[in-house]
């Protein structure tokens, strides 16, 4: 009889769990404008009761990452795109913006000082999180006078558990909507968020694990998926073409939907953005000629959706596994990512070893 040894199962980290142990944070006022800038160790907040934010949501966040380099150096992935869009969110809110030069020094000083808590294990990153709520202590309905700017960080494992491949099946969702023309659906405010649980609780009442946002108004335009952007893939004439939906200015413009359109095209497949109905993309899947779907972000990266849910009915989308294009574009993502393949000019951020 043979005993069998298996290596003992290193615990990995699953999505917002292993803090790294510092923060960046910096105060705002009229007065002093951005001041107060600080870089300690990751601690509670001392906040009064009528704090402005908790009452009137007026809080923004980013999410970016920073990826292991192939020569062990350590490097952030198109921070100064979040850096933007951290503003756009800042004026959305009525909220002072954050210059880009100290966005981007917040992140260097962060990943400098915690860098060394991510291991070479390729499957993790340095989720970066920058926030910025309002901490004014007044109950009046209006903008606060006072901010702050706080910068944290976990290890980040695979969003979607250990198979971080493996795909997903979508409910769409016939009874909520993420975002309406006018709003605030093309900025990262924490008021986008709370709302969506109940639908991701349905979703996944149904079996399934994510829920696919409809347009408000028609209720009948494929936006996003959960906190990310979407990506079709029909048979073309001469290939494989990639499309995702266009910008309305109800969808969330991704930094990585963004990039696989550009590495889509240096991959040579044609590239568009697009409306696609639910009802067409039921019909192309059943006569074949959408052959793949896959959802993107900065935590989910790129996600292959296998399986459609919508109501009683269903339907597959290729044979329900990750197709050669998702695959071809997750790969040219990580390796641009981690330095293992040659990034547009800017895309990556080294940052110093300390
Ligand atoms: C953050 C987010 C995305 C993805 O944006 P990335 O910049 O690629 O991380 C997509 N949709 C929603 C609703 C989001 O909040």
């Amino acid at each position: 009889m043979t005993l069998e040894l298996t290596a003992p199962t290193p615990t990995r980290p699953g999505h917002g769990d292993a803090f790294t142990d510092h923060m960046v944070t910096m105060a705002w006022n009229p007065l002093d404008g951005w001041h107060d800038r600080r870089v300690g160790p990751l601690a509670a907040l001392p906040l009064h009761p009528a704090t402005i934010g908790l009452h009137y949501a007026q809080v923004i966040f980013e999410g970016l990452k920073a990826h292991r380099q192939a020569d062990g150096s350590v490097a952030v992935f198109r921070p100064d795109r979040n850096a933007t869009r951290f503003r756009a969110s800042a004026r959305r809110l009525e909220m002072p913006e954050l210059p880009e030069e100290a966005f981007l020094s917040a992140v260097d000083d962060l990943v400098a000082l915690d860098q060394h808590l991510l291991s070479d294990d390729p499957e993790l990153s340095i989720y970066l999180r920058p926030l910025m709520f309002a901490t004014e202590p007044n109950l009046m309905l209006r903008p606060s006078g006072e901010y702050l700017f706080l910068l944290m960080a976990f290890v980040a494992g695979g969003f979607f558990g250990a198979d971080a491949f493996a795909p997903v099946s979508v409910l769409i969702g016939r009874t909520h909507t993420r975002a309406v023309p006018g709003g605030t659906g093309d900025v990262k405010c924490a008021a986008n968020y709370g709302p969506s649980f109940v639908a991701q609780r349905l979703a996944q009442e149904a079996g399934c694990q994510q829920v696919v946002w409809l347009d408000a108004i028609e209720r009948r335009w494929v936006e996003e998926m959960g906190g990310m952007n979407m990506f079709f893939v029909r048979a073309g004439e001469s290939g494989p073409e990639v499309f995702t939906p266009a910008l309305t200015g109800t969808l969330l413009p991704g930094v990585t939907r963004d990039s696989l359109l550009t590495l889509a095209a240096q991959l040579g497949y044609p590239v568009s953005e697009e409306r696609i109905s639910v009802d067409q993309w039921r019909q192309d899947c059943v006569d074949g000629r959408i052959t793949e779907v896959f959802a993107c972000g900065t935590a989910a990266v790129v996600t292959p959706v296998g399986r459609v849910h919508d109501g009683d009915d269903h339907w597959l989308i290729g044979d329900g596994t990750a197709g050669p294009v998702t695959t071809a574009l997750r790969k040219a993502l990580v390796d641009v990512q981690h330095g293992l393949a040659p990034a547009p000019r800017g895309w990556l951020r080294p940052i110093p070893a300390r």
